[in-house]
């Protein structure tokens, strides 16, 4: 259904951006467009073979750019957004949230105005057809305790800079359906995980230091439980909301795999320990406690029975196949993680001695 379309994915240079570009130029026929600023978080090497294929163009563009962006809508014509661009870690907004109230609010603020403004151009066929779909997440629902799942009716409660910026970008979102009709699609999906993951992040971070025999840092007591998702199974869930979801409606998206942090880290050990076994005895003995991170929410957990009751959605991967093949990419891509590790900064941010 999306062959001969062109869409722009904005922050197509991240994670789960290049994850949603991937799985488009493999699976779609679409022309697609990755418009990303290339901030600290960008790797264009998360997209092999990109450049030479002629359904994928590249505009180093920032969202909160309104001229550029009206540029480039108006040259390529888009048929649909996803808004994957955003600043994305929460240990950074803690420390600096400037950036993320710029690029999650303002950003999504700007684009909107941008996508309306071009959106009451078109013809009304293309007008119909024309979707702008919003990337969020669970975080904006709060911390959940024992028992319980967050619905798409789950009213927003977000503890972090981070997750306030993405709830009021969710916000804007809705208005502008409400408000001025644009079609908007709106996406809440759970902790992402798997090949070309940013160091900094939890699962990468674990993997490269306990590969270094590092010292494992784990947040407060490691109970925190995250619900995981396979970064495919998100690409593929995002597809099909784009080809299927109701306009102006919210679908969660996870894929019930609750877990602790510290399950998560001590499963990651175990596997080093048979993918690539050290001399120096059980990984598990790196794993250290250390100081919780300010306002960190105890538990997320994602009913997705909405996108998997009306769209047919289902994850390919549970838990234990996902951080497996996980594990053993960053086994055997070195070459990918090791290029950022030589940029300074990323060396820095993650304390890696070796
Ligand atoms: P990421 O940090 O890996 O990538 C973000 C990308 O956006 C980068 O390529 C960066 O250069 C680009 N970008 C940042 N500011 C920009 C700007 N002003 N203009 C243009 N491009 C800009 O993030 P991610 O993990 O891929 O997350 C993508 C989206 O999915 C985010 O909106 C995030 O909130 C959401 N999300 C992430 C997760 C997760 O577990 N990672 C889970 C649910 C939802």
């Amino acid at each position: 259904r999306l062959k001969g379309l062109t869409i722009f994915v904005t922050g197509g240079a991240g994670f789960i951006g290049s994850a949603v570009l991937r799985h488009l130029l493999r699976n779609s026929h679409a022309r697609v467009v990755n418009l990303d600023k290339l901030t600290y978080a960008a790797n264009l090497g998360s997209l092999p073979g990109a450049t030479e294929n002629l359904n994928y163009a590249f505009e180093e563009q920032c969202i909160c750019d309104a001229p550029g962006l009206r540029r480039l809508f108006e040259h390529y014509q888009p048929d649909a957004v996803l808004n994957l661009a955003a600043e994305s870690h929460v240990d950074r907004s803690i420390d600096g949230p400037g950036e993320f109230i710029q690029t999650n609010i303002v950003g999504t603020f700007t684009l909107l105005q941008e996508a309306l403004r071009y959106w009451r151009t078109l013809s009304p066929d293309k007008r119909a057809r024309f979707r702008f779909q919003h990337i969020s997440t669970d975080e904006v629902f709060g911390s959940l305790g024992e028992e319980g799942f967050f619905t798409e009716t789950t009213p927003y409660s977000p503890n972090s800079p981070y997750s306030a910026s993405k709830a009021s970008s969710d916000h804007l979102v809705r208005a502008w359906h409400e408000t001025y009709e644009l079609p908007t699609l709106l996406t809440n999906c759970s902790n992402n995980y798997g090949p070309y993951h940013f160091l900094e992040k939890l699962i990468p971070h674990m993997i490269i230091k306990g590969l270094a025999g590092e010292q494992l840092p784990v947040y407060g007591d490691g109970k925190n439980v995250r619900d995981w998702l396979y970064v495919e199974d998100h690409a593929t869930a995002l597809t099909l909301v784009l080809e299927h979801g109701a306009v102006g409606e919210t679908y969660n998206i996870g894929g019930r795999n609750e877990r602790t942090n510290l399950h998560v880290v001590e499963t990651i050990c175990d596997l080093l320990d048979d993918l690539a076994p050290s001399t120096d005895g059980p990984r598990r003995r790196l794993i250290s406690f250390v100081t919780d991170r300010p306002g960190h929410d105890r538990r997320y957990a994602i009913d997705a029975s909405k996108l998997e009751r009306d769209l047919g959605w289902s994850p390919v991967e549970n838990f234990e196949s996902g951080i497996e093949k996980t594990v053993r990419w960053y086994i055997e891509q070195k070459p990918w993680w090791q290029a950022l590790l030589e940029r300074r900064y990323a060396a820095n941010r993650l304390g890696l001695t070796k």
